[in-house]
């Protein structure tokens, strides 16, 4: 009888997952607490893959030999815990695509900046005319990809929980951009499990292998210092050695932050032996990912700017850093326990209006209301572009960076930059 793989969780990765499974052989189970959404049913059911939503029967999960578990599902959930008590091997999705594939491994994680890195990797790679594929949380998953093309280099980028599942996969390259808490729910509230987490991304390297990492970051540093890692180094920083052909000012990708993301970038193209004018040119044409510090337009003068993916407060931090007018703030969503404190000393230098735009901003009031500065409160989209425009002199930038989640008002944050970009052209 062939191995039986059950499949739990049926988004991009899970779907992707089942039908490699699937397509190598094994007897395929998929079952998802939730809804699967029609698409997945309908690949799902092109592949000849059974599948069950709105529950998990455990009669036909328990009797797996491995589960390939979505990203989504905490350790915690009732039936991981049975499935690891009985000792059942539970995997990620790139673990278990990566057995199925000879392509060299290039894996980005970090707390801040994985997609703008990931993608700015690609965008080299394809520029070096290499046969490359993109996956991880961008894109098609790394399983549907191995089980349908054939690549030599994958980008792939990784969070911290598709790591916790990953056992003998090793990355080729492996890139670590920073460590702030984040996620903590997931990790009984301690830091460190995240820290370990995230370190699991050099996990089976060895002299071959390259680790890139910020070499300014305080948690890699003392990590570093206390593991023993196989792996060639490469840190990267305002204090090493500039590694970019191509000036700050020149690059595409603004603010301090892509400073040190293009970094990264540049030294992993090196490791994989891209030409030098090639990485020069990517770095200066680079459009960068939606919804990141993505310009949208200039409006009589004003510059409104969508920062909607800053769902964290430091994220927030970097966008006003890279801000070289003054600023209009549009902040505020679903706060996720934020401490504003750190944006402080950027909202006294370079913001004269702050607009509050969530169901509930007293915490915000709170915190910046005795700054002296213009304070505009709203509760839509509508009013907050409004009172931003009207607050905003010629030469000024309105940005939305909004330190929180977008769930009080918005589907998503891709939706909340969707509505505010649509909103500006329509000012
Ligand atoms: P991720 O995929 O890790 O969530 P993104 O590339 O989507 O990261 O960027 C999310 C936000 O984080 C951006 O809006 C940007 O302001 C901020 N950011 C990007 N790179 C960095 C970095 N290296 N350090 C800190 N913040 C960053």
């Amino acid at each position: 009888m062939s191995k039986r793989i059950v499949v739990l969780g049926a988004g991009e990765s899970g779907t992707g997952a089942a039908i490699l499974a699937k397509t190598k052989g094994f007897d395929v189970f998929v079952s998802d607490f939730g809804t699967i959404s029609e698409p997945y049913r309908a690949l799902l059911d092109q592949n000849g893959v059974q599948w069950e939503d709105g529950k998990h029967s455990e009669e036909l999960i328990l009797n797996a030999n491995e589960v390939v578990k979505s990203p989504g599902i905490p350790l915690t959930a009732p039936l991981i815990q049975k499935l690891q008590a009985q000792g059942t091997p539970i995997i990620s999705e790139i673990e278990f695509a990566a057995r199925y594939t000879n392509a060299k491994m290039i894996c980005i994680t970090g707390s801040n900046g994985k997609t703008t890195t990931t993608s700015l990797i690609y965008y080299i790679l394809r520029n070096a005319g290499l046969n490359v594929g993109l996956a991880g949380n961008i894109g098609n998953s790394l399983a549907l990809q191995v089980a349908r093309e054939h690549h030599d280099y994958y980008v792939i980028e990784l969070s911290s929980f598709q790591l916790d599942n990953m056992y003998d996969f090793k990355a080729d390259i492996a890139i670590l951009l920073n460590i702030t808490p984040d996620h903590l729910d997931r990790y009984d509230f301690k830091f460190q499990n995240y820290v370990d987490a995230k370190f699991r991304i050099t996990r089976n390297q060895t002299a071959d292998d390259a680790f890139i990492y910020w070499a300014e970051d305080p948690v890699i540093d003392r990590e570093l210092k206390r593991l023993n890692l196989g792996a060639t180094l490469y840190p990267y920083g305002f204090s090493c050695p500039n590694p970019l052909p191509v000036g700050e000012d020149e690059l595409a990708l603004k603010g301090r932050h892509n400073v040190l993301n293009s970094m990264a970038a540049t030294i992993a193209a090196n490791v994989v032996g891209i030409r030098k004018d090639i990485i020069r040119e990517s770095l200066k044409t680079f459009q960068g990912v939606e919804h990141r510090l993505q310009y949208v337009a200039t409006v009589r003068g004003v510059r409104f700017i969508n920062d909607s993916k800053a769902t964290n407060v430091n994220s927030c931090w970097y966008a006003l850093e890279s801000m070289t007018t003054p600023t209009v703030l549009i902040l505020g969503g679903k706060d996720k326990g934020n401490d504003y404190s750190e944006i402080d000393d950027l909202v006294r230098s370079k913001c004269h209006t702050l607009v509050f735009m969530g169901l509930h901003n007293e915490k915000l009031h709170e915190h910046f209301d005795s700054f002296g500065l213009n304070i505009i409160d709203t509760n839509n989209l509508q009013d907050a572009i409004q009172g931003a425009y009207k607050a905003a002199k010629e030469g000024d930038t309105v940005l939305l960076s909004p330190c929180c989640a977008s769930f009080d008002l918005f589907k998503s944050y891709e939706d909340r930059g969707e509505q505010f970009m649509t909103a500006v052209r329509n000012l």
